[in-house]
C-alpha cells in the first residue's frame, strides 16, 4: 500500500546498517575543500556520480581525508544525528571503518573522541542517540584485526557498541576463519557483533558470519534466501538482517525490487529490517526505503510496524531507549495518504 513519507517519518524506528562514510553531503565537502585549498574531483552537482567501484573508493578516501580535524569530525557526527531526526529515526548503530580515515591513522582514539563531542552535543540538544560499530576491512590481516580488538578492549570507549566487518567478499575471498579469533575476543569483552555477508558473498558468507563470527546481526544477508537450512537457522536463532534495498539495486545484487528477497525472507519468519547503507551517496533516506518497499510489496501498516519493531529490537541501543521507541511504535498509525508515497 502507499504510505506517505510524512507518515513513515513519524514511524518510530531504528537504523542498524548505515556507514558514516556514506553520509558525506556535497555542500559540506565543497566547503571543507575550499577551506583546505583542495579542488573537487569534479563539479559539485556531479560529485556523487561514480563511474565504478574504483572511483567510489577514491572518492571515499578523498572525503574522509577532508574530515581531518576534530571540529570536522564532530560536525559530521552532529550532522548524522540531524539526519536521524529529519528521518524520524530514534537511534542508529553507525558503522565506521578506520581504514578509510587516513588522516587519523595511529590516532583512532582521538577520532572517536572527536566524534563523541558531536554525538554528545547532539544528544544534549535532544537529537537521537548513536552507537558506533567499528569495522574491520575484509582485506585486513589477522594481526591487524587483533590490534584493533586489543585497542577496543583497552579503551572501552563508551560510544563503541560493536565490532563489525565490511568490504567486498567477492574480491577478498572467504574471510570468516581469518577473523574468528578477533570476533571471539570482542564477544568475550562484551562487544556486540555485526557482519557484512550475503551480498558480495552467497549463503556461505552468512554461515561463516553466524557460525564462526558469532554475529548478533548480519548486514545485508539477503542471499541467505538461496539456502533453506540457513533461513531456518536465522529464524531459529532470531538473527536479524540489516537489509538495504536501494543499495542492493545500485550495486546490482538484484536487478529490481521485484527480484529482491526481502519480502520472501520476511514471510519465512526472518527478522528483516530496512536500512539505507550509504544514504547520501545513494541519494536515499530511511522513510523513502520503507516507502519503496511498502508500495512495491503492498505492505500494510502492520507489516511496516513489524519491520520497525525488528529494527528497534535488533539495535544495540540501551534497554531504556528501546522501550521508549517500542512504546511510541504501538501508538503509530499508518492511516492512508491521498498522494503518492515516493517520487
Ligand atoms: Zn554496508
Amino acid at each position: 500500500m502507499s504510505i506517505s513519507l510524512d507518515v513513515l517519518r513519524a514511524l518510530p524506528k531504528a537504523e542498524i546498517h548505515v556507514h558514516l562514510e556514506g553520509t558525506f553531503e556535497p555542500a559540506v565537502l565543497e566547503r571543507w575543500a575550499r577551506q583546505a585549498g583542495v579542488a573537487l574531483p569534479r563539479p559539485r552537482e556531479r560529485l556523487l556520480d561514480f563511474t565504478g567501484l574504483a572511483d567510489f573508493l577514491e572518492f571515499l578516501d578523498w572525503a574522509c581525508g577532508l574530515a581531518s580535524t576534530a571540529d570536522r569530525a564532530a560536525e559530521l557526527a552532529r550532522s548524522f544525528c540531524e539526519r536521524l531526526a529529519r528521518d524520524g529515526t530514534g537511534y542508529a548503530d553507525l558503522i565506521i571503518n578506520p581504514t578509510h580515515w587516513s588522516a587519523w591513522h595511529g590516532r583512532l582514539r582521538a577520532l572517536f573522541d572527536a566524534l563523541e563531542a558531536g554525538f554528545r552535543e547532539a544528544e544534549q540538544d535532544g537529537l537521537p542517540g548513536v552507537g558506533l560499530c567499528v569495522s574491520l576491512l575484509r582485506t585486513q590481516t589477522p594481526d591487524e584485526a587483533a590490534e584493533l580488538v586489543d585497542n577496543l578492549i583497552a579503551w572501552r570507549h563508551p560510544r563503541v557498541v560493536a565490532l563489525s566487518v565490511d568490504g567486498n567478499e567477492a574480491t577478498a575471498g572467504r574471510t570468516g576463519p581469518r577473523f574468528a579469533d578477533a570476533f571471539r575476543r570482542a564477544a568475550g569483552a562484551g562487544l556486540r557483533r555485526t557482519v557484512h555477508a550475503g551480498e558480495s558473498s552467497g549463503p556461505d558468507g552468512v554461515w561463516d558470519a553466524v557460525d564462526l563470527l558469532g554475529a548478533d546481526r548480519v548486514d545485508h544477508g539477503v542471499r541467505a534466501i538461496e539456502d533453506a537450512a540457513l533461513v531456518d537457522t536465522l529464524v531459529r536463532r532470531g538473527i536479524a538482517l540489516g537489509i538495504c534495498p536501494s543499495s542492493n539495486l545500485a550495486l546490482k545484487v538484484y536487478p529490481s525490487l521485484a527480484a529482491h528477497p526481502i519480502d520472501a525472507l520476511r514471510r519465512a519468519g526472518v527478522r528483516v529490517s530496512i536500512n539505507t547503507d550509504d544514504p547520501s551517496l545513494l541519494g536515499t533516506s530511511l522513510p523513502r526505503e520503507y516507502g519503496l518497499c511498502a508500495e512495491h510489496f503492498d505492505w500494510d501498516g502492520e507489516v511496516v510496524r513489524s519491520l520497525a519493531r525488528n529494527s528497534i529490537e535488533a539495535s544495540f541501543a540501551n534497554p531504556e531507549a528501546k522501550d521508549g521507541m517500542l512504546r511510541a511504535l504501538v501508538a503509530w498509525r499508518a492511516g492512508s495518504s491521498p498522494r503518492p508515497s515516493v517520487a
